[in-house]
């Protein structure tokens, strides 16, 4: 493989910013300066270094992104505008599709990949992933949504949700919640406030699994994930 393209896929920026890593004097190919970004590279056995620290060859390429309102989670569509539009077309190249959905209107951490497997295993229910989601619901939370919620609430569809944990970070008018479910029914949060006569005014998902949403990436910007961050969601 090429070493700009082992860069790229590494996630050290488009092909135009490797080459200005490689002009800036930062890339070593076994111990040695490189210079030439069009030099083919062993990815498994050649070890390679960015500013002193090595760089390891990865398979799939994994996004975090901050999901703004607005936009959908899919991978085309006819009307709005999707996640997948958000990327540059560097990384579009690559075929990501988002792993699961956030509605139109919910913000907050989404992860999109090429890796067909680990988003089967994120999103199958044996796994149960912990999911967790900060809300503003309109009207008080109460201790007995907790509990409600704890027990399982039944859905519009009759379907009675797996113990959730629902946590009053502030009790107004307007509540601000953290919820934690283990499952990813269709508008599951907003269905769940329903069920115990309440509505979702603002939803943003932080977590997923041991992943967090990088407090540094404002809504609409997206990172590569680094490999310690994907072996957390393996
Ligand atoms: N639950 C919802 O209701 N909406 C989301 O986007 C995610 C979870």
């Amino acid at each position: 493989m090429r070493l700009d393209k082992f860069l790229a896929n590494a996630g050290l920026g488009s092909r135009k910013e490797v080459k200005a890593l490689l002009k800036k004097r930062c890339v070593m190919v076994n111990g040695q300066l490189a210079k030439d970004s069009s030099v083919h590279v062993d990815e498994i056995n050649d070890s390679i270094a960015v500013n002193g620290k090595p760089i390891y060859y990865q398979k799939y390429t994994y996004i975090m992104l901050h999901k703004p309102s607005g936009v959908i989670s899919a991978t085309a569509d006819k009307q709005d505008k999707t996640v997948i539009e958000l990327l540059s077309h560097e990384l579009q190249k690559f075929k990501p599709f988002p792993v699961g959905r956030l509605d139109k209107d919910t913000e907050g951490l989404l992860i999109l990949t090429n890796d067909g497997q680990l988003a089967h295993e994120l999103l199958s229910p044996k796994k149960h992933v912990t999911k967790t989601y900060f809300a503003k619901i309109k009207g008080e939370v109460t201790e007995a949504d907790c509990m409600a919620f704890a027990n399982g609430v039944t859905l519009d569809d009759g379907y009675r949700t797996k113990p959730a944990t629902l946590r009053i970070l502030k009790q107004a008018a307007q509540s601000e919640v953290e919820i934690m479910i283990t499952e990813g029914k269709y508008h599951q949060i907003k269905r769940m406030f329903r069920a115990v006569d309440k509505q979702v005014a603002y939803l943003k998902r932080t977590t997923m699994g041991k992943l967090h949403l990088d407090k540094a990436l404002k809504k609409g910007e997206y990172r590569q994930l680094r490999v310690e961050e994907v072996k957390l969601l393996q």
